[in-house]
């Protein structure tokens, strides 16, 4: 798409070489994080060297114990939800998809919960973290659309005016000088259990299931693509090292440092949207 751009970030002969490690293979795994969904609008909470850019995000348990930490997690999605759901797959988004598309590819495995890979026309991903477009009651599993509990919560809340807030990675937002205790939140229509968005929170661990599934796909397949990530998170930063365990090529697009970066066979440091559309061109002449 934008070639003249990548090539500015990363040399001709990396992008060269980005498109010879892709070609000719059939089962690649490919692992997303942030990075890939900047350029939707949904900015990342890590800088360059891996470290927060903001205030951290929401733990588990804190989310569990506190109906003040659920006020405050609620009222901030409850602003930054129209902004999240209304954002638009990104060139890495449309690019990975183009891979799919082509053959190159097994399975896609994401950390980011926007589901903006399916958006763009992927098929085969799983959504590590889960999904953020769905809600979950923590006491009896009852999942609901995020867009209806949106409604539930414009409804329990009539008075509340957050259109300022700015939008945040988990799809909540900044608020300021806000009385987080005047927030309702509404329960579980079944059971009357608490709400939680269906995404893996920080100090929470991923579904078994999951983590099977992506594990799977990585060690059966021929070569790991990282977009996008910094491999801060465990989850992430083991598949790779179980690839590299079984002499499995790594390669890796990402703005600055991961936690991986002596586990790769090469990286190239630029934006991913834009060295994946230089390595497809290539990869097509
Ligand atoms: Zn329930």
């Amino acid at each position: 798409m934008d070639r003249g751009f990548a090539e500015a970030v990363v040399s001709v002969p990396d992008v060269e070489r980005l498109a010879a490690w892709l070609d000719g293979r059939s089962r690649m795994a490919v692992i997303t994080g942030a990075g890939v969904s900047t350029g939707s609008g949904i900015p990342d909470y890590r800088d360059g060297d891996g470290n927060w850019k903001r205030s951290p995000p929401v733990q588990y348990r804190d989310f569990v114990e506190s109906a003040a930490v659920r006020r405050r997690y609620w009222a901030r999605s409850f602003a930054g939800w129209p902004m999240f759901a209304a954002a638009q797959p990104s060139a890495a988004h449309v690019a990975l998809a183009r891979l799919e598309r082509a053959g190159l590819m097994g399975e896609l495995v994401t950390q980011n919960v926007d589901r903006l890979h399916q958006r763009a026309g992927s098929r085969n991903v799983i959504d590590l973290h889960g999904r953020l477009d769905v809600v979950r009651c923590l006491a009896c599993n009852d999942r609901t659309p995020r867009d209806t509990f949106q409604e539930r919560l414009r409804e329990a809340n009539p008075d509340w005016n957050s259109s300022t807030a700015r939008i945040a990675p988990d799809g909540d937002a900044d608020l300021a000088d806000v009385d987080f205790d005047r927030f309702v939140i509404p329960a579980c229509t079944i059971c009357g259990g608490v709400l939680k968005p269906d995404v893996v929170f920080y100090g929470e661990s991923v579904p078994r299931e999951s983590n099977v599934a992506a594990l799977t796909t990585v060690e059966s397949s021929d070569g790991v693509l990282v977009a996008g990530s910094s491999l801060m998170v465990w989850s992430s930063f083991r598949l790779v090292r179980a690839a590299a365990q079984r002499g499995i090529q790594v390669v890796a697009v990402n703005r600055g440092r991961t936690r991986a970066d002596d586990l790769f066979a090469f990286k190239l440091d630029g934006e991913c949207g834009a060295v994946l559309d230089a390595a497809l061109e290539r990869l097509a002449e």
